[in-house]
């Protein structure tokens, strides 16, 4: 299981790189831009602008994003 982290204070987003296809729509859905797909892969940038809406968790269709807040 590849998994990464990605951490800053209260706020933990993990992202499951078996299950991750790469399509972007957590990049789409978050409105401050987390997001980012880097070789086909979703990695999180600045998790301290995290508004901890959930959108992000919400539209991952494979599951592969797990949010401390959501
Ligand atoms: S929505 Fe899910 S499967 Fe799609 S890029 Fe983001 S983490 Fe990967
Ligand atoms: S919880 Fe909302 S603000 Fe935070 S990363 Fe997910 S979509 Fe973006």
């Amino acid at each position: 299981m590849v998994k990464k982290e990605f951490e800053d204070g209260d706020i933990k987003i993990v992202i499951d790189y078996e299950k991750c296809t790469g399509a972007g729509e957590c990049v789409t859905a978050c409105p401050v831009d987390i997001f980012e797909l880097i070789e086909g892969k979703a990695v999180a940038n600045n998790v301290s602008e995290c508004i901890e809406c959930c959108a992000c968790v919400s539209a991952c269709p494979n599951d592969a994003i797990e949010h401390s807040s959501c």
